[in-house]
C-alpha cells in the first residue's frame, strides 16, 4: 500500500520543516499519489473492500478529500459530494443534498485530528444525513478519533509521523538541516 506512495513522492522521508514551523521525519502529500488515476482507483477498490458498513453517499471535505471521496464513490457505485469551507465555516453547496437518513460515509485523505472529517459529519447531520462510517487512506491519528460517537474507522495505512519543535529536534541535533516539503531539495531526496 504505501509503495504507491513513495513510488509517487506522497510520502518523503527524511527531516522537513512543516508549515507550522515543526520539524518532522516524514512528511505526506495525498495529492500526489492521487494525481495518479489508476493508483486512487486501486487505492479505492481496496478500500472498497475493507469497508464493513453499507453506505448510500460518500462525503468527503475539500479540498483534500474530494478526488479521494469521488475514487471511493466510484468503487462503490455511490454518489459522491463534498463539504467546503464558506468564510471559515465547513458547508454543503453545488446542490448537494442528502434524502433523510441516508446512509453517509465521511472520508478524508489523510487523518491526522480528524477535526475537518467532525466538521463534515456535522453538516452531514445538520442536512438530515446519518453519518454510519468513517474512513481515509492514511491514519496518523494513532487511533479513532470517532469512537466516542461510534463511527467505525477504515483505513488502508497507519503511519507514525514524529514531529518535534525545531530546539528540540534530534535531526537538527544530528547536524542535519531540515528542507521544506515541496521544495527541488526535498523532492530530489524524496520517495526514499
Ligand atoms: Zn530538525
Amino acid at each position: 500500500m504505501l509503495d504507491h506512495f513513495r513510488q509517487t513522492g506522497a510520502l518523503l522521508e527524511g527531516h522537513f520543516e512543516l508549515s507550522s514551523g515543526l520539524h518532522s521525519d516524514r512528511y505526506l502529500q495525498c495529492a500526489l499519489v492521487l494525481s495518479e488515476p489508476r493508483r486512487a482507483e486501486a487505492l479505492a477498490r481496496a478500500f472498497a473492500e475493507r469497508l464493513e458498513t453499507d453506505v448510500d453517499v460518500v462525503v468527503g471535505p475539500a479540498m483534500g478529500a474530494v478526488v479521494w471521496a469521488q475514487e471511493i464513490g466510484r468503487a462503490l457505485d455511490r454518489r459522491a459530494m463534498f463539504t467546503e469551507r464558506s468564510g471559515g465555516e465547513m458547508t454543503l453547496r453545488r446542490g448537494f443534498r442528502f434524502e433523510t437518513g441516508e446512509r453517509c460515509l465521511v472520508v478524508e485523505d489523510v487523518l491526522t485530528t480528524g477535526g475537518s472529517a467532525k466538521e463534515a459529519l456535522e453538516v452531514v447531520r445538520a442536512h438530515g444525513g446519518l453519518p454510519v462510517a468513517v474512513g481515509s487512506i492514511i491514519n496518523r491519528s494513532g487511533g479513532n478519533p470517532f469512537e466516542d460517537e461510534e463511527l467505525p474507522l477504515t483505513c488502508l495505512a497507519e503511519v507514525e509521523v514524529q514531529v518535534w519543535e525545531p530546539d528540540v529536534c534530534p535531526l537538527c541535533a544530528a547536524g542535519g538541516a531540515a528542507v521544506k516539503p515541496g521544495s527541488r531539495t526535498a523532492l530530489a531526496g524524496g520517495g526514499a
